[in-house]
């Protein structure tokens, strides 16, 4: 495969020759893997990874979070081995908050082990809480329904980037929300990458969401999983809705469908 690298920037995440086995070795779900992404510091980094179910796209995002270790084979944060402490955190599909804890107490939890007093804890966590919209909410129970599911996620994000604004792992996390919902979390995550200039690695199935938040999207298959396809999204950094309506938008999506059904065929 071709990496797009520019060898003068520093790598923020790195897997190489990753390989995963849940028999003793007798079969690979994952062999050989390799996935290197640059650190943009002052402008972040938009990676998406699409790919069939079964494809090992939770399985390298668990890696990179630190929650699963390969078989064999090396993963790598800003240059050094995750340990338990240096570990990043995910936002996933379903709502991964704990629901007898409060807005506040659930976001502050991204504070939990950086050695700070509780005052400080709340403060930081209360300016997220405002960033992603949840102001007025921050003292309701984190449960469906009394927020929604948006909401919901609104609140892993917050958790999620206090406790490492650097890099937000995300695994299909608009996958349950419906459309409107789902646009304007788009735009969220776009307000905030912007802000935090993150290097997002993110889940998804939809081609036009992938097309239109990603600056690299990559197609991988199974039985080994396989990146085997890696496109440049060329579009402007900036993205806005009124891009989805322009010709090169769509060709671009059609373009990343066209290769994700002839992957679909290999495996
Ligand atoms: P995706 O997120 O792309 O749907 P996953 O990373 O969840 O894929 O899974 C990749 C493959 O690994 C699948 O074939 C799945 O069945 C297999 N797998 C995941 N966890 C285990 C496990 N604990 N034991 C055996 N197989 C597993
Ligand atoms: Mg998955």
């Amino acid at each position: 495969m071709v990496q797009f690298t520019d060898t003068e920037l520093p790598n923020i995440i790195q897997l190489e020759n990753v390989s995963q086995s849940y028999d003793g070795g007798n079969s690979y779900i994952i062999q050989d893997f390799n996935l290197l992404i640059e650190d943009h510091p002052n402008r972040g980094q938009f990676v998406v990874l699409l790919g069939m179910s079964g494809s090992g796209k939770s399985t390298i995002l668990r890696y990179v979070s630190g929650l699963q270790k390969p078989s064999s084979g090396i993963v790598k944060v800003h240059d050094k081995l995750i340990t338990d402490e240096s570990r990043v955190s995910m936002v996933f599909q379903q709502y991964s908050s704990f629901p007898w804890m409060t807005v506040q107490e659930n976001v502050a939890l991204g504070l939990q082990f950086k050695g700070l007093d509780e005052k400080t804890r709340r403060e930081k966590a209360q300016e997220m809480i405002e960033m992603v919209g949840l102001a007025g909410h921050e003292n309701k129970y984190a449960q469906y329904p009394t927020l929604s599911g948006g909401q919901l996620q609104r609140v892993a994000i917050a958790r999620s980037l206090l406790a490492n604004p650097e890099i937000l792992l995300m695994d299909e996390p608009f996958g349950a929300l419906d459309i409107k919902t789902r646009l304007q979390m788009q735009e969220l995550l776009i307000e905030l990458w912007e802000k935090f200039h993150s290097t997002v690695i993110f889940v998804t199935h939809d081609i036009a969401e992938a097309v239109y938040l990603g600056d690299d999207v990559y197609i991988m298959k199974s039985a080994p999983s396989k990146i085997v396809e890696h496109i440049k999204i060329d579009l402007p950094l900036h993205r806005t809705r009124e891009l989805k309506r322009e010709r090169h938008f769509m060709e671009l999506v059609q373009d990343v469908e066209d290769r994700m059904v002839q992957v679909a065929s290999l495996d």
